[in-house]
Parts: structure tokens; sequence; C-alpha cells
């Protein structure tokens, strides 16, 4: 062999034990035998048994549903060595000095034997290629095949590892939520991002009618077809050429409380998505049961779990008698409502864990700012609501202004598994509004709750004040 040959085989070599995917693969073989040999073009497929498709492997794995040219050359090849301008060839046993005009060139990638995919090279027109080129395309396509099998492989443990962590973070949510309005749109997220090929609804039973929970719309009539089907009985439900799943939230009773439904725009629900939904949708449903039933028991909680504040019906009964006193007495009121900047962005850094964190972080800053006859309450996820009796506006504004730098001033302690990151710095936006003695304590908050609007409006990490 001589050296340029060598030399060539050397650098696929060296390309095939760097760690890379199928796009990085497909890259550097390209450039290498660009310097070798004019190519156009290189494209690589694998053969799909469960579809009975080829995929470009290059493209998402997206299938290839019409090219009479490639399934012919898969089907070809299987006997032969290659599929050159469109014909079968086998390599003869030793090389001879007759050249080819080459147009495209078709080699297999094997596993154990059988062809499970194909490399498409197509060439600059009139290259003209020897017997040695062809020998040494027949090593590398056998070398790229064991790259290719590895890469396979591994994209499927990444998958099963990333199907485990899906379950565990669904079954973990629970520890400290119990609100269907913040679980489910949680558990849509992750199966979302778990499930990418397909578009996951989430649907819960309230009324006796299916509700969209995740994401916010869905304008598949099918969908809601498929929904009117479902009976307590059903494990799933494809239809639509297998293209829509239909996966039923059963509760403990055994009634439907819900559906998780995964739809493809191209690809049909292969028999592993349908294994990881049917999973993935029995870890929700035990999740939302128990959700439910935990909420059930909180009904007569006055304290919410997460931040040991008042819980929001707890703050309604409050506020009613806080409203009656100071009407009696005469005394001054303010209302005060916070909600923390940018939280979402908190939960999409660091995980929802790490949100609590902060949200338990920002209560304990606030019962610690607060004076003895303030009352805090969590008014719902990231938001408060604080009762200051006796309190006239410029009061509450000294207050405020010393919480809202206390918040700011104040890393609180995460615990985000996949970075170093142990204490992050939030700032919250505040409005604030004085009882007038017409109103109702609804009237008043809505108030508050209108500067604190016009807070966020004019830049967040500030007070607004309603004087209406
Ligand atoms: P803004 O500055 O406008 O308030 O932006 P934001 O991101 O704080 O506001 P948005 O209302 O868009 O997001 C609030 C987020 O709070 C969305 C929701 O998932 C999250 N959230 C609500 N309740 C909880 C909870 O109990 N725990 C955690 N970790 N997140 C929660
Ligand atoms: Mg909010
Ligand atoms: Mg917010």
């Amino acid at each position: 062999m001589d050296n340029k040959n060598l030399d060539f085989l050397s650098k696929i070599s060296d390309i095939l034990t760097h760690d890379i995917d199928t796009l990085g693969l497909s890259d550097e073989l390209k450039s290498t035998l660009s310097t070798f040999i004019g190519i156009k073009n290189l494209k690589l497929y694998i053969y799909d048994n469960i579809t009975n498709t080829m995929r470009d492997c290059l493209d998402s794995w997206c299938i290839i549903e019409e090219d009479e040219e490639l399934y012919k050359a898969f089907e070809n090849i299987k006997e032969h060595d290659f599929i050159i301008n469109s014909k079968a060839y086998k390599l003869p046993a030793t090389i001879s000095d007759i050249t080819l005009k080459i147009n495209s060139l078709y080699m297999p990638i094997l596993k154990n034997e059988k062809v499970f995919g194909l490399i498409e090279l197509s060439f600059e027109e009139n290259t003209a290629v020897n017997m040695e080129f062809l020998f040494l395309m027949k090593i590398v396509a056998s070398q790229v095949s064991l790259k290719l099998q590895n890469i396979v492989l591994n994209e499927q443990s990444k998958i099963n590892v990333e199907f485990h962590d899906s379950m565990k973070n669904i079954a973990k949510i629970i520890e400290t939520q119990y609100e269907l309005n913040y679980i489910v749109p949680i558990i849509g997220e992750m199966l979302d991002r778990f499930i990418t090929d397909h578009l996951i609804y989430v649907f819960l039973k309230q009324d006796n009618e299916f509700k969209l929970v995740w994401p916010k719309a869905c304008k598949d009539e099918r969908i809601y077809d498929i929904l009117t089907q479902l009976t307590p009985e059903t494990e799933y439900l494809l239809t639509n050429n297998d293209k829509i799943g239909a996966f039923p939230l059963i509760s403990e009773e055994g009634e439907i409380t819900g559906c998780i439904v995964a739809r493809s725009t191209l690809d049909v629900l292969s028999k592993r998505d349908i294994s990881y939904l049917e999973q993935l949708t029995r870890q929700s449903a035990i999740t939302i049961n128990r959700a439910n039933s935990y909420s059930k028991i909180l009904q007569y909680a006055t304290i919410d779990a997460l931040t040991n504040l008042n819980n929001r019906r707890q703050f309604e009964l409050r506020l009613g008698q806080e409203i009656a006193t100071t009407k009696r007495q005469k005394n001054s009121l303010c209302a005060m409502m916070i909600d923390i900047d940018f939280f979402k962005k908190v939960n999409d850094t660091y995980g929802h864990a790490s949100g609590d964190a902060v949200l338990r972080g920002v209560a304990s800053i606030i019962k610690s700012a607060l004076r003895e006859s303030d009352i805090p309450s969590r008014y719902g996820g990231e938001e408060f609501a604080i009762l200051l009796p006796y309190t006239h506006i410029q009061e509450a504004q000294i207050v405020g202004e010393r919480l809202r730098k206390a918040v700011e001033a104040s890393p609180i302690p995460i615990n985000d598994e996949n970075s170093d990151v142990k204490s992050i710095n939030v700032t919250i936006s505040m409005g604030l509004a004085e009882f007038n003695n017409k109103e109702t304590g609804e009237e008043l908050f809505e108030r508050a709750d209108k500067a604190l609007y016009e807070a966020k409006e004019s830049g967040r990490n500030r007070i607004c004040v309603n004087n209406d």
C-alpha cells in the first residue's frame, strides 16, 4: 500500500477513536474523504426494524419514505459488497488494475454480518476510482459500522438513563407539593422533555369533562374524540395509523381521572415509545392520586406545608377578621402583595427542588423582617399576601423597603445536584394599599395587586403604592 492510502486509513482510524455523535462522524468522514478523493456528499442511513423504514440518522432519525433507489440498494447490497451507480457489485478476490467511473456508491453498515444501514457517497462528475480504492472503502465501511453500532447503543442507554430520571422526578414532585395546578404542568414538561418525537398533552377530568392542563392549547379535534372512547379498562388507545396514543390516568378507586396523550406529526408510536409512556403514565397517576388525597387532608390545615406561613384559606379567614376589627376600632390597616421576580427562571435553571428552597428562604426572610402583629400568608405559587394591622401607608412603605432590601441582600441556599451553585439571590416586587374603610378585604387586596403589577411593569425589585 502506498503512503497516501496508509495516511488515509490512519486518518479514518483517528476519527473513529474520538467520542463523537453521528453528525460529527459524518462531518469528519466527509472532510477526510474529500481530501482523498472528490466526493460531493456523504449520508448515513440506519434501518429501523420496528417501523420497517430507513432513517436518516443525520437528520434527527427522520424516516425516509420515498426513495426507491435507497430501498433497492438496501435490498440488493445484502448479497454484495457495494452498489455502484445503482448496480450491485462484489469485490473480486484480488486487486486488479481496472478503473471505474463512479457517480454514486452505497456501502453496507453491518452488525453481526447483517446489513443494518447504508453509507451513501456521491462523487464529483467523472470521478474515476481503482480497485484499490474499493478495497480501502470496504475496510472503512466495516470500521464505521462498529462505530455506528457503538453510537446507537450509547444513545439507547442514554435514553434509558433519562427515562429513569424522568420516573424518579415525577415521583419526587409530591414531597412538597400537592396542588394539581402546579404539579400537572411539571409532569407535562417532564414528559415533553423525555418524549421528544411526539407532542404531549395532559388532560384532567373535572366535572365529568376532560380539561387540558398541559400545554396551553390543543386544536386537534381527533384527540378530544379519542378521549370519549376511554374506559377505566383501557390500557391505552392507538388511532390515526398509530400516530396518536391515549394513556388514561386511573385513580386508586379505578376511575379515570385524566389522560396523557402523545401525538406525532410524522412517526408512528413505536413499541418502545408505548412502553415508556405506559410506565410514565402509571407513575404520573400515582403522583396525582397522592396529591389528591394529600389535598383532602390539608383542607383542614391552616399552614402551608412548604413555607410554614398561613395558607390561602387561613389568609381569607384572617383578612375577614382584620377588616372587621379595623372598622370597629377605627384603626389603620395595610395590604402588601409580594411576588418573586423571574421565579420561573429559578425553576428552569436549577430545578423545582431549588425553586422550593427559594420559596422557603424568601418566606423565612419575610417572617424575620416583619413585626409580631403582621400576618404573612402564602397566597399561591410564588406570591405572598401580608396583612399589616395598625399600620399607615408611610410605615408600610418603610417595612416593605426593609423587607425588599433584606431579600435582595440574602443569598438563599439551594441544593442543585447538577452544578456547583450553592446559593442564589432573588428579588421581590411589592404592591401596597391602605384600607379606606369603605371597601371589602378582597377589594383592598385587588388594589395591592394592581400596585404589584405596576412594580413589575416599571422594572421589578421595587415597591409601588395604590392610592385609589
Ligand atoms: P415575574 O417576574 O413576572 O413574576 O416572572 P415569574 O417568572 O416569577 O412569573 P411566572 O408567573 O411566569 O412564574 C411563576 C412560576 O412559579 C411558575 C410556576 O411553575 C412556579 N411555581 C409556582 N408554585 C411553585 C412551587 O410551589 N414551587 C416551585 N418550585 N415553583 C412554583
Ligand atoms: Mg406570579
Ligand atoms: Mg413572579
